[in-house]
């Protein structure tokens, strides 16, 4: 079949989870994506609706359509009049971004903080401080004998998880052909799609993971059996890869010291790896980026030099009623917090920066439309093992990318 010569095609990175799946095949007519190949369901609705004006954020000033200069204009003003600012989000930004973001943070004398704060904060400072062995997905995929998926069901969070780097991704497969070698596990609460598919599932009571774990290192009973089993299951593999879930994250809070030493006690058996389920397709960047800076992943002041404390998070701040203008990046705090909780930010100027319509733009004083990564703005993020992957542009022009508005904003700040 002839190829229609207005047509054109570009390998994309989808930024609709944190597996940014980095083999995308889309076509273009002009900038208009007309067929995506490779994405699951969740990235190709994700690109696709970058194409949909009504999913599309739209540049306003307290529900005022205005031009985007005058939107700038007013969040600028906004935070050069506030006492007490904070920069939030930045998850689903570049590492670029990330930086303008916490620049800006800086000349402002601002909190920054990050969904991690409430979610994969802890684990990912263990990561990054070296105390949590890491290692790339292209390692685990053949080489791990061992899957074990804890408190995340990837079918759901990351739908290619299975498919593009761990378990359908084996070459090695038994001699009928029916399954990979490796054996799939998971640690859960509750009988999931992957539960379904693995081949040993342990089972553990909802919060009782830290119970389940201090089984698996001796420190507390093991009453039904399930801790022991998990800890032979790990021994008798050579290599095994941990993906600790939200799941897991939110059963142990703050507090990963048990899960901490459990990798180290088990590290002693065999090798361990661990690769956090980040649902947000930039977190590690954005972790990464500020510790470089600062020397902390999250919860930051510029107030007075650098300060790090449980204060400066984004829920403290807020249940607080501690600042006077919020400036959200790429993250939507309205659907993801209570409302009880966010009843506190009521006489907050909250100004948002997103390329769609979210519960947070639908209630900010000044919204920025901006442009999807990887479609619209190149730059480059890091996936959940710390791979580091650029973003092709093809729709580049379409809006502006959050780099060029947080970059206009600082330079106007006296
Ligand atoms: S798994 Fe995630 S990154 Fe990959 S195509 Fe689906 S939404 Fe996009």
């Amino acid at each position: 079949m002839e190829r229609d010569p207005e047509l054109s095609s570009q390998s994309l990175v989808c930024t609709g989870c944190g597996c940014l799946c980095d083999d995308i095949e889309a076509e273009f007519e002009g900038s208009c994506v007309v067929s995506i190949g490779n994405a699951c369901a969740k990235g190709a609705t994700y690109l696709r609706s970058a194409y949909d004006p009504g999913r599309r954020a739209r540049s306003l000033v307290r529900g005022r359509e205005v031009p985007i200069d005058e939107a700038v204009e007013e969040a600028t003003r906004l935070l050069s009049k506030a006492s007490r600012p904070v920069v939030f989000g930045l998850d689903d930004s570049t590492i670029e971004a990330q930086v303008a973001g916490i620049e800006l943070a800086r000349k402002l004398g601002a909190v920054i903080d990050d969904a991690s704060s409430f979610s994969f904060g802890s684990l990912i400072e263990g990561i990054v401080g070296g105390e949590l062995p890491t290692c790339p997905l292209a390692e685990v995929r053949d080489n791990a004998d061992l899957l074990v998926y804890w408190g995340s069901d990837p079918p759901h969070t990351h739908p290619r998880h299975i498919s593009k780097f761990t378990y359908y991704a084996y070459t090695d497969w038994d001699p009928a052909g029916w399954y990979p070698r490796v054996t799939l596990s998971c640690v859960d609460v509750r009988e999931t799609e992957l539960c379904s598919m693995a081949r040993k599932n342990f089972k553990v009571r909802p919060g009782s993971d830290r119970d389940f774990i201090r089984a698996v290192i001796g420190e507390a009973q093991d009453e039904t059996g399930q801790a022991a089993a998990f800890l032979e299951t790990v021994k008798q593999s050579k290599f095994c890869a941990l993906f600790p879930g939200a799941g897991l994250v939110c059963s142990l809070g703050d507090d990963l010291a048990c899960f901490k030493q459990m990798v180290h006690v088990l590290g002693q058996s065999t090798r361990v790896t661990v690769v956090p389920m980040i649902a947000e397709s930039n977190m590690l960047g954005f972790n990464r980026s500020l510790h470089e800076q600062c020397g902390h992943v999250n919860q930051v002041s510029f107030a007075s030099g650098v300060s790090r404390s449980t204060e400066y998070s984004f829920l403290a701040q807020v249940r607080n009623r501690t600042s006077d203008c919020v400036l959200v990046v790429g993250a939507d705090p309205f659907s993801a917090l209570p409302q009880s909780l966010l009843k506190n930010l009521q006489g907050t100027a909250v100004i948002c920066l997103d390329p769609f319509v979210t519960a947070t733009t639908m209630v900010a004083e000044v919204v920025i439309p901006t442009a999807v990564p990887g479609l619209e703005q190149g730059g480059s993020v890091m996936r959940v093992d710390g791979e580091r992957l650029a973003l092709a542009n093809p729709a580049e022009g379409r809006y502006p990318t959050d780099v060029t508005i947080l970059e206009r904003i600082t330079k106007r700040i006296a």
